[in-house]
């Protein structure tokens, strides 16, 4: 029986499986590796467009509806992929069987929409792999002690797979699990490519920047699989599903100044990075989050006692709260907060309850976070001032900000994103034409 270490998780994202002919080619190609010996357990997103429209219907019935019912149908898109991905390898005569979380014991709190996983049992898939049958696993999803089906959040197949990987790390006591990530970019850039053309590639980068990137909306990878591979030491490597080549390795700490000498051969050794720079640059990219909403809320009673309730009640609900800022004027206390697009839902339940007049309160949506990253910024002063000197160029009005030693955030209005994010790129010399 193949021990764990011998497996190779393979994330494909839903680009991947976008299409009837997008999953025979993966299935094509998967079917070559296969044959010539690799050993995987393949986790698989919703088709492109799937999980968007799933919650387009839930939300023409009732917008503000979260719980139960609403995850059983946005995690159903991975039950339709893994089953057509599993149907064409089928076809080329590779044995495969398509499993969903609540088969494969996936188990999760009961925090719907945004679960966090528990436990995975991985003998099933080892058992599975010993017959040479390929597992393909049903990625975002999970149960609950009730039997709930829950999922993990938006972008959260990459956690499923990353769990998967460091859950077979933990049962062969190895430290030297890979996790594949397949997407439709080849690389993690030093900013979004498809917003800044003169966004340039990164070859390998630290679980802690990436951990920063994706907290500051990079959705190239999910926030929570970058915790776990940096808990349980599991090497990411994200690459392209459409072309054959290296991509980047998200390295944790210890292995953070180490590159892979080889990224076809998952257990190789490492050996020092050649291209190691003797000084960070000040800002290492460039991150945007495109579903921002902003909460206004004047006045508010006075004192922090009514801010610890509305934070606690926010939290009780799973709202995860990014910028807050509140100032005390004559006439009151105001407040402002942001969150995802998601979470305005279960927002405007809490403030209902706290806000007696909904004149108090307004919503600012169609708002995008832009950031400035890097943990060079710790010992350059000065960042801030640039930042704001690009946004004031551009007459870009600024709604909140943000600073930590390692990164400053503004929340702009969306259709001023694409040419704010290309200044700032250019600005701290990002841009692939610079030297570097
Ligand atoms: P998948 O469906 O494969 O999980 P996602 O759409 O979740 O793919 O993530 C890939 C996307 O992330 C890319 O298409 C790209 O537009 C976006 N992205 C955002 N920031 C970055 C970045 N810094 N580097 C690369 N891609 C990024
Ligand atoms: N299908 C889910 C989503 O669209 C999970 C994922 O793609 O990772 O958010
Ligand atoms: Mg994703």
């Amino acid at each position: 029986m193949e021990t764990a270490s011998d497996i190779l998780v393979k994330k494909y994202g839903g680009t991947s499986v976008g299409s009837i002919e997008r999953i025979e080619s993966l299935a094509d190609r998967l079917a070559k590796e296969i044959r010539a010996g690799q050993k995987p357990i393949i986790v698989v997103s919703a088709m492109s467009g799937e999980t968007n429209r799933l919650i387009a219907m839930a939300e023409k019935i009732d917008p503000d509806h979260r719980g139960a019912a609403y995850d059983m149908l946005i995690a159903s898109g991975e039950q339709v992929s893994i089953a057509l991905l599993a149907i064409a390898l089928q076809k080329r005569g590779i044995k495969a069987q398509p499993l969903l979380a609540y088969q494969l014991g996936i188990r999760t709190d009961a925090t719907a929409s945004k679960a966090r996983i528990h436990s995975i049992d991985v003998e099933p898939l080892l058992h599975l792999v010993a017959q040479d049958i390929v597992p393909v696993v049903a990625g975002f999803q999970g149960v609950d002690d009730e039997k709930n089906i829950t999922t993990l959040g938006r972008g959260g197949s990459d956690t499923t797979a990353v769990a998967l990987a460091a859950a077979l790390a933990a049962h062969a006591g190895s430290s030297s699990q890979t996790c594949e990530i397949y997407t439709d970019v080849p690389a993690v850039f030093t900013a979004d490519p498809r917003l800044v053309s003169r966004a340039r590639e990164i070859p390998s980068l630290s679980c802690e920047e990436m951990m920063e990137m994706a907290a500051l909306g990079s959705k190239v990878l999910h926030i929570r699989c970058v915790e776990i591979a940096a808990k349980y030491r599991v090497k990411i490597h994200l690459r392209s599903t459409f072309e054959e080549r290296e991509g980047t390795w998200i390295l944790p700490e210890e292995l953070g100044e180490m590159k892979p000498m080889n990224g076809k051969n998952v257990n190789s050794k490492f050996e020092p990075k050649v291209n190691i720079k003797i000084e960070q640059p000040v800002v290492s990219a460039v991150t945007h989050d495109a579903n921002t909403a902003v909460f206004n809320l004047f006045p508010v009673p006075r004192g922090s006692t009514f801010l610890a309730e509305l934070f606690d009640n926010l939290a009780k609900r799973g709202v995860v709260v990014d910028i807050i800022t509140q100032s005390e004027s004559a006439d009151g206390q105001r407040l402002s907060f942001s969150v995802t697009k998601e979470d305005i839902p279960l927002s405007r339940l809490a403030l209902k309850e706290f806000m007696a007049d909904p004149a108090h309160v307004t919503l600012i949506e169609n708002m995008a976070k832009i950031s400035v990253v890097g943990v060079g910024m710790r010992n350059h002063p000065g960042v801030a001032a640039r930042f704001f000197a690009v946004l004031a160029r551009k007459n870009v009005p600024i709604q909140i900000v943000t600073t930590s030693e390692i990164k400053i955030s503004a929340v702009i209005d969306q259709s001023r994103i694409k040419e704010a994010a290309e200044a700032l790129h250019s600005e701290f010399g990002l841009d692939a034409n610079d030297a570097s």
